[in-house]
């Protein structure tokens, strides 16, 4: 089924819309602004071939509005209508960066609400919230972690220690500033390997990023000790919060006595995920690394008979890690979404969270191996898609075959130290009777898996592509829907 492009629905002179009368004076273009060649080439068409072209595009996609999303590690919550309602509020849409601060108090003082919401979450006494994602909040983080001990004339803390188990953002992002990747086992429980931590732990060690719970979706069962034992090396201890999904009003990373932890608020609290769209990743940090935080930050300023919000830098800041304030839109919908739930509200997302993930694992595991099956999982859980009497079988193909059942597939190959790996992740939002579908797809697909293997082997049948060359797709990149538009440049 081939979708035509937009451009082969163009007609000479038809037209979608009709462009509003000017409100600024007109002005003529100098000369060397003006094109020198031919037109623009750009698509005429109708309104209606527009609307049906992309909306037809758009229901090709799985997505959280249409599907289960049990993607795990990565938290495709439902997005509430309330987030939208209030980014589109005029007072912040129409915001612009530049604008003064003291006719944009509404915007700052929402962002220092968040900041102090944020940082009581996790416990952690100060925010920044800069870092446009994760990975980016990763950055900054270690960026934090290397100026402190700099600050304190020690200069030779070069080594990161990364469970096995780690997302690959966080080697990434520990290489990308400039230090030595260190890999610690886990052991048998899904925890880190204390041994293997003691032995590697000496004065070259800038610290421990930890991920808890973990992408196996188990609770460190030694955190303190773990978090001492890198203490009292002089190493400092970086929370991946990407998991928080589990813990909100459980537990906090701050009191545990982790010194930096990034949240991704397009898994946590719900800002949209998909499309390439902005996500943010603010960083979170103990009193100790406050004066390193990237800024400005907002701080508040009160007198009896006025309180005024203002842009700040941290007296030791790393500097700015990202252009203007953040993204902002994702800043209102976070707050908005904290709101909403409130302390108890949020306590119940991740109890939620935790049971629903449980409940699947409880009904699929004597099907579908699960190495860390004994324990309880948190928010999520990693299970195999293999099975003893069907070799011919991989996760691969369980994950394409669910899409045939209307779900998207589940994370798959991570974390890497699980063979065949499927990370289910449900999330809070979803009912009972979802979740039951979910598990009878999945105990389907395990029979198809012995009866009639070739169907999940060149599964998916009903989706509007089949199974793609993700290689050949990353290497040999293309953007533009018409080369010769790209080969000139136009
Ligand atoms: C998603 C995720 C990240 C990276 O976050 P992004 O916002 O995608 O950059 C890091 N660690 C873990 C465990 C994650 O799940």
């Amino acid at each position: 089924m081939s979708e035509p492009l937009i451009y082969e629905l163009s007609k000479p002179g038809r037209k979608g819309i009709v462009m509003p009368e000017p409100d600024v004076p007109t002005y003529e273009l100098p000369a060397e602004l003006l094109r020198k060649t031919g037109s623009v080439p750009l698509p005429e068409v109708s309104q209606i071939d527009v609307t049906r072209h992309f909306t037809r595009l758009s229901q090709r996609n799985m997505s959280i509005d249409t599907n289960l999303y049990p993607l795990g590690s990565c938290t495709m919550k439902y997005n509430p209508r309330i987030n939208e309602d209030m980014a589109r509020l005029p007072g912040f849409a129409m915001l612009h960066p530049l604008q003064d601060t003291s006719t944009a108090q509404g915007a700052l003082s929402l962002m220092y609400e968040l900041q102090t919401m944020l940082a009581e979450i996790a416990g952690f006494a100060a925010v920044s919230l800069q870092p446009a994602a994760g990975a980016h909040g990763e950055l900054t983080g270690i960026l934090m972690m290397r100026a402190y001990h700099r600050d304190r004339g020690d200069h030779n803390r070069t080594r990161m220690l990364i469970p096995d188990s780690a997302h690959g953002t966080n080697p990434a992002s520990s290489a990308m500033a400039g230090l030595q990747v260190v890999e610690i086992p886990s052991d048998t429980r899904g925890n880190v390997d204390l041994e293997a931590l003691r032995a590697q732990l000496d004065d070259t060690v800038c610290g421990l990023m930890i991920t808890n719970p973990n992408t196996l979706g188990m609770f460190e069962e030694h955190i303190e000790e773990v978090v001492n034992l890198v203490h009292a090396a002089g190493g400092l201890v970086y929370g991946d919060g990407a998991n928080m999904n589990a813990l909100l009003g459980i537990a906090k990373p701050g009191e545990i006595g982790f010194d930096v932890m990034h949240y991704n608020l397009h898994k946590t609290f719900s800002t949209p995920h998909g499309g390439g769209g902005p996500g943010s990743g603010p960083v979170a940090v103990a009193k100790h690394l406050a004066d390193f935080l990237p800024g400005p930050i907002v701080q508040v300023k009160s007198s009896p008979d006025h309180t005024v919000f203002e842009w700040h830098m941290p007296v030791k800041s790393i500097g700015r890690m990202r252009a203007f304030w953040g993204n902002f839109g994702m800043l209102v919908r976070a707050y908005t979404y904290i709101r909403v739930h409130g302390e108890e509200g949020l306590r119940a997302v991740s109890q939620n969270a935790v049971l629903n993930a449980n409940y699947i694992q409880a009904r699929v595991k004597h099907i579908y191996p699960v190495p860390q099956g004994e324990r309880y999982c948190m928010h999520e859980f990693v299970a195999q898609g293999k099975f003893a009497d069907a070799p011919g079988i991989r996760a691969l193909d369980v994950a394409k075959r669910l899409m045939d059942y209307n779900f998207h597939p589940p994370t798959n190959y991570f974390p890497l130290i699980v063979p065949e790996a499927l990370m289910i992740e449900p999330t809070e939002t979803e009912s009972k009777e979802t979740l039951d579908s979910f598990v009878e797809a999945l105990l389907s697909i395990a029979e198809e898996a012995h009866t009639n293997p070739a169907l999940v082997k060149d599964a998916p049948h009903t989706a509007p592509m089949r199974r793609l060359d993700e290689v050949r797709a990353a290497k040999e990149l293309v953007l533009c829907c018409r080369l010769d538009l790209a080969e000139t440049g136009d």
